[in-house]
């Protein structure tokens, strides 16, 4: 579904991804891990060029996202949700018109259909009752399962998460990490940066630890976390878990 090829990406003088090759294949569950600065979010963002690569390629179903126009862009980018650390939902609209929103504006959705499918995936991510409310009033996890909802409203055939539990109180992130293990279970395609080991050791196909601007290693679950083979893999596993 998402191919990399020598993904390269620098900021000034400063290259924060070198030469990143990977393959996301459809339904697969891929956890980005590593330190802070290691350019995890830049490699997220990159995947549909909300930042452009300065070299390599990131094509998508066969598309060469680095070729396109901007409006061919946006096309395949409606494919691609995310959802971020911060929930950056619009406070001044309910729950349920935040989730209607893209799909009446991008996808000409009437209304009627958009509140039909925002319920059901407000339902979803157990939030049905909270349709009609606004966002100020939800907690920081269910806010975040309404912007997973939204995410979800645009029918996307990938969803890339940048940290989404790590702006969380420690109580709400699990309710949060249940709705991205449902989705992994229905068969969504996932890229995931995360903290979250658990969740990675659990529901990752597999497992990408970054550092640096590299991937210093990549494997399955049981690969990186019971028998890393990178001394990095090793000494961040080892200051964290
Ligand atoms: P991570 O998500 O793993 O913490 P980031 O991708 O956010 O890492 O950052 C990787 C590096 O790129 C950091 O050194 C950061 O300071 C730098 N960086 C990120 N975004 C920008 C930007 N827009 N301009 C300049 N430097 C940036
Ligand atoms: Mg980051």
């Amino acid at each position: 579904m998402i191919e990399i090829k020598g993904l390269s990406k620098k900021f000034g003088k400063t290259e924060v991804l070198k030469d990143l090759n990977g393959t996301v294949e459809k339904g697969q569950v891929i956890c980005v891990i590593g330190p802070s600065g290691g350019g995890k979010s830049t490699f997220l963002r990159c995947l549909n060029l909300l930042e452009q690569p300065t070299s390599g390629q990131v094509t998508f179903e066969d598309s060469d996202l680095t070729a396109l126009n901007e409006g061919q862009l946006n096309q395949l980018r409606e494919k691609m949700g995310m959802v971020f650390q911060s929930f950056n939902l619009f406070s001044n609209m309910t729950v349920i018109e935040n989730v209607k929103l893209a799909p009446m504006k991008v996808k000409s959705m009437s209304s009627d259909d958009a509140q039909t499918l925002a319920l059901k995936l407000l339902d979803q991510v157990g939030l049905k009752e909270k349709a009609d409310v606004y966002p100020a009033s939800l907690s920081g996890g269910q806010q975040q399962r309404v912007a997973i909802a939204r995410a979800l409203a645009m029918n996307p055939d990938v969803m890339l998460f940048d940290e989404p539990t790590s702006a969380l109180d420690p109580e709400m992130v699990g309710e949060v990490l249940k709705v991205m293990q449902d989705l992994a279970n229905e068969g969504m395609t996932m890229v995931v940066v995360t903290h979250e080991m658990g969740f990675a050791k659990n529901v990752a196909d597999q497992v990408w630890f970054m550092d640096g601007g590299v991937f210093a290693e990549k494997g399955t679950p049981t690969e990186i976390f019971d028998h890393p083979q990178n001394e990095r893999t090793q000494d961040f596993l080892a200051k964290i878990l």
